[in-house]
């Protein structure tokens, strides 16, 4: 649990309970023991966050950004202390072995980025309109929502909230209903770290009341959210309701990755597992859908299911395991659904068991399917489970179009040792990321990260993020002859 009192929400400087006093219990994944109760943010917590960040936005605003700077450094160490804690709390909430989070450096060091980010926040000027000079400011918005899902929320929570404030935006950040505990100790450390009343709000809760209040509020003026692609339009359109206010959306994925004959097969395999295994198949960019050149189809299949099976599955508190359960009940019961249908429409190479009698947690055996029919649901929707479907093709021109067939378009990844078709593949996927002779979860943290289609509008990335953040005004001053 979070702290001798259980989990906070952060409210004007207040860590608080909820305006009625109700939680909602959080249970680990693995053992189905709860592990806290969290509170459920009302519509009056949620507007009182919002009034908060409102009324401390001129001061913040006005701030010098050096000053906004030492808040983020200091939290930054604080959270980077605080790294093993924050390990317990996901494991105990979403079920992730301690031996893969890596999160608490990896937001720490977001934090410090921006920290330094500040000299950046400029906008340009031009001589070209004869007798003016013409400039843009950039400036922030205002209140900013940030919502986050629940399978790296430490990473989101970071990577959303870090360019937000240092660009003098103040912020009400709604953790996810699944995820909350390590968000609500970091709620702990936003005090220590001396960010003033207001700045910084940290809800948890459900998606209603509180997300659904956040997308619609008047006074929040732009809105970033990470999760699925069915909430990202549900906000898309309470923001076109009310004030449109700007949305960025990270949405879902179906990744396909593409093995040709003359790639380095052994590579292609260990990777391409690991991007479906990592947290237990729940990453956005997985490479759920694998398709391998026919000639080399069966060494593939071979390796990579022996690969697959091999996982180490188990408490994820203990180091040994390498691969938790589901994050919760809806999660595990959906990726079995998929599990059953896939069944019927493509060819089981291995896996395909959930383990809840057997183990008493939400744990599902990696599963293979091959040979599924292009239009099958499981081909076409997100899974989000240790589960992939392997298809073959011949050509190259077969296998654009099969793996661009889809509404996603986050992150697709193609093996092969011949640079031009390397490059010519790159050129047609239609995703925001390509990766050549590599897959996800792996990025170049410089580059911007964002979906085409269905998986989202906007970019995100140490580049990119700020921008998000920060209106652009024009203005012209006209020069007097002499
Ligand atoms: P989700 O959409 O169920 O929930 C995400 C957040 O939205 C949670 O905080 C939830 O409480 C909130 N929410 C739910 N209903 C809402 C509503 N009506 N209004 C406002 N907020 C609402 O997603 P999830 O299950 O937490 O996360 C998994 C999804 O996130 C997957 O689809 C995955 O691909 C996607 N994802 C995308 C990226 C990316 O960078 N593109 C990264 C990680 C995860």
């Amino acid at each position: 649990m979070a702290g001798p009192l259980g989990p906070r929400m952060l409210i004007n400087g207040e860590l608080v309970e909820a305006s009625d006093k109700k939680t909602f219990p959080v249970y680990n994944p693995a053992t189905r023991e709860i592990s806290a109760n969290v509170p459920e943010a009302t519509a009056d917590d949620t507007n009182a966050a919002v009034a908060a960040a409102k009324a401390a936005f001129p001061e913040w605003s006005a701030t010098d950004p050096s000053k906004r700077s030492a808040c983020l450094k200091k939290l930054a160490a604080l959270i980077r202390q605080h790294n093993a804690e924050l390990a317990r709390l996901e494991a105990i909430s979403m079920g992730l072995p301690v031996s893969s989070f890596h999160y608490g450096h990896s937001a720490a060091s977001q934090f410090d980025h921006y920290a330094e980010a500040w000299p950046r926040i400029q906008g340009q000027a031009s001589v070209n309109t004869p007798k003016h000079i013409t400039m843009t400011l950039r400036q922030p918005y205002g209140v900013v929502a940030l919502i986050i899902p629940w399978n790296a929320p430490v990473h989101f929570f970071a990577s959303k909230s870090a360019p937000a404030l240092i660009t003098g935006n103040t912020v009400v950040v709604k953790s996810s209903e699944k995820a909350p505990l390590a968000v609500a100790r970091i709620a702990e450390l936003i005090i220590e770290a001396g960010f003033p009343p207001g700045v910084f709000n940290v809800l948890s809760g459900h998606g209603l009341p509180s997300g659904q209040i956040l997308s619609r509020h008047m006074d929040v003026r732009a809105l970033s959210f990470t999760g699925s692609s069915r909430t990202g339009r549900l906000i898309q359109e309470e923001a076109a309701r009310t004030n449109l206010k700007k949305v960025i959306l990270e949405l879902g994925g179906k990744s396909p990755a593409i093995v040709f004959d003359d790639a380095n097969l052994a590579k292609a395999v260990e990777q391409t597992q690991f991007s479906i295994q990592a947290n237990s198949g729940q990453v956005c960019m997985a490479n759920s859908r694998i398709y391998v050149q026919k000639s080399v189809a069966p060494q593939f299949v071979e390796a990579f299911t022996k690969r697959f099976s091999a996982v180490r599955d188990g408490n994820p508190l203990e180091k040994e395991t390498n691969h938790g359960p589901q994050a919760d009940e809806v999660q595990y019961k959906n990726v079995l659904a998929f599990i059953e249908e896939g069944k019927k429409t493509g060819s089981l190479a291995v896996g395909g068991v959930g383990k809840l009698e057997t183990t008493k947690g939400f744990f599902i055996e990696p599963t293979v399917f091959l040979d599924t029919p292009e239009d099958a649901r499981i081909m076409k929707e997100e899974v989000f489970g240790p589960v992939v479907n392997i298809n073959t093709f011949e050509t190259e021109a077969e296998v654009i179009a099969k793996a661009n067939n889809t509404e996603f378009g986050l992150y697709s990844s193609v093996y092969t040792r011949d640079i031009n078709r390397a490059m010519r593949v790159a050129k047609a996927l239609e995703s925001g990321y390509v990766a050549i002779n590599c897959t996800s979860p792996l990025t170049g943290r410089d580059m911007p990260f964002g979906g085409y289609k269905g998986s989202g509008q906007g970019r995100e990335g140490l580049l990119y993020s700020m921008d998000n953040f920060l209106e652009v005004k024009s203005v012209i001053i006209q020069i007097e002859d002499e």
